[in-house]
């Protein structure tokens, strides 16, 4: 069986204007050839046009932070999947943990969101994770399969569907999750996706938390790691490049 291309995804968040995101994602793109990995650039809604020009042409794929459940309508702020895929997204990232924590998303939320990307065309990243306290009094397990479970979009499979093994206590922090911690949890995701859908054995599961250039090839190494979800260093076009160069061609 091939193993799925191992998926580097960069997570701006609410980060970059027009000069700087500008130069950044054509700093990404010019360094992005001949990678064994797909990248992603995920910038902030404002960027996402600009960012889809620049990567026009090359392997580089674009996609939002965040969706809403509704196709359009009367929901000030918000941002269709549709609107999305207009833009030339490929992918939506959902559920973060920044909106399960700061907007009150719940499972059910998640997984209305990446059913709506589905619907619009979209490949859905979905990212579950447990807290510190969750990990600290031995529910991690539970936790990550019950989000799985409570997130997962009706129809999903290998081409639409991304999972984001993400643990809160490791993003932005600088802790990163050790290789058996990261080996547990996606050894359990990719046995609850196998018993889910037809093709779980090529969904990829990527990890994310405080990836970095140097500790990118061991946690990159971990089985059932497909790629990386990766946040404040994605902010530096060389650091992405040397993740995404970390990634192996095949396992
Ligand atoms: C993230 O926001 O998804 C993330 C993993 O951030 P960082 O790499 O900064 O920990």
């Amino acid at each position: 069986m091939t193993l799925p291309r191992p998926l580097i995804a960069g997570n701006w968040k609410m980060n970059g204007h027009v000069a700087d995101g500008t130069a950044l994602a054509r700093a990404v793109v010019a360094g992005s050839a001949g990678l064994a990995a797909e990248l992603l650039i995920c910038p902030p809604a404002t960027l996402i046009g600009l960012v889809a020009r620049e990567a026009e042409g090359s392997a580089v794929a674009v996609g939002g932070q965040d969706c809403h459940a509704k196709p359009g309508g009367a929901f000030t702020g918000d941002i269709a999947a549709p609107m999305l895929k207009d833009l030339g997204c490929r992918y939506v990232i959902v559920g973060h943990s920044e909106r399960r924590t700061l907007h009150g998303e719940r499972d059910s939320d998640v997984q209305a969101k990446a059913g709506a990307a589905l619907a619009a065309g979209l490949a859905a990243i979905v990212c579950i994770g447990e807290t510190l306290a969750e990990r600290d009094s031995g529910a991690t397990l539970p936790v990550i399969a019950r989000q799985l479970a409570g997130s997962l979009p009706a129809g999903a499979s290998a081409a639409t569907l991304v999972v984001a093994y993400e643990p809160v206590w490791a993003i932005g922090t600088g802790r990163v999750a050790s290789v058996d911690q990261v080996a547990e949890v996606h050894a359990l995701i990719r046995r609850e996706l196998g018993a889910r859908l037809s093709d779980g054995a090529m969904v990829r599961i990527l990890y994310g938390g405080s990836v970095k250039p140097d500790n990118a090839v061991s946690l990159l190494g971990v089985a059932d790691v497909d790629g990386a979800l990766v946040g404040g260093a994605s902010l530096d076009a060389k650091a992405f490049l040397a993740i995404a160069a970390a990634a192996p061609a095949r396992r």
